[in-house]
């Protein structure tokens, strides 16, 4: 049995706009919090402009046939556990940006009067954003039947995380001291338990 790919188009467009929505009330009230200091250098900047290179090649493939050589039918459970994931993703997404608050960035960045969040999701790992991305991406490879935007995402983020999780740890131990070594000591990176 094969789904009708307009169904796969349908939660791109619903999952993008939900991340657009949970996510540019602290975009905009981010800009009001002055940067004591700024990890932002050329890496992050590239590492970003992939990032959102990756997260528009799903609506391209929505909106045009540019990628229609590279797409296969849509099967019911790989669509389903997709499903599961971009929503379970979308929870991370809401659940770590309401816990960091003002302390968030898009960047690695240190605000003024930033304050270690080390509470609610923060309890057990150190990066719940990233998990959230993690799940999202991985549902878009799952539920979006195409090899090309499909994985776009997911591949696009992995680069993010596996070049900034080093330096953004080293900024926040730089700043928070033997808080920090802690935090990380009693948590995880992404798993309780595991990693
Ligand atoms: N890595 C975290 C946060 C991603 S946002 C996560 O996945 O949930 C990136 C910014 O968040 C960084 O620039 C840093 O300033 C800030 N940050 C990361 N961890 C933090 C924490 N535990 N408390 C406060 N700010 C944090």
């Amino acid at each position: 049995m094969t789904l009708d790919p307009w169904i796969a188009k349908a939660a791109v467009i619903a999952s993008s706009i939900a991340m657009v929505v949970i996510r540019a009330p602290h975009g905009q009230r981010s800009r009001s919090v002055k940067v004591a200091k700024s990890g932002k250098g050329p890496l992050e900047v590239a590492l970003l402009t992939v990032a959102w290179l990756g997260f528009f090649v799903p609506l391209v493939w929505v909106a045009t046939r540019l990628l229609a050589f590279a797409d296969y039918p849509l099967r019911p459970g790989p669509f389903a556990a997709g499903i599961a994931c971009l929503a379970a993703g979308l929870w991370f997404l809401h659940r770590s940006h309401a816990d960091l608050g003002t302390n968030w960035s898009i960047t690695l960045e240190v605000r003024e009067q930033h304050q270690l969040v080390t509470h609610g999701i923060y309890r057990r790992i150190r990066h719940p954003m990233y998990l959230a991305f993690f799940l999202y991406s991985l549902g878009q490879a799952l539920a979006l039947p195409n090899w090309v935007a499909g994985p776009s995402y997911l591949a696009a983020f992995g680069l993010l995380f596996a070049l900034r999780l080093g330096p953004e740890e080293r900024m926040m131990r730089e700043q928070f001291g033997a808080d920090y070594d802690a935090y990380a000591a009693r948590t995880s990176r992404l798993i309780p338990g595991v990693w």
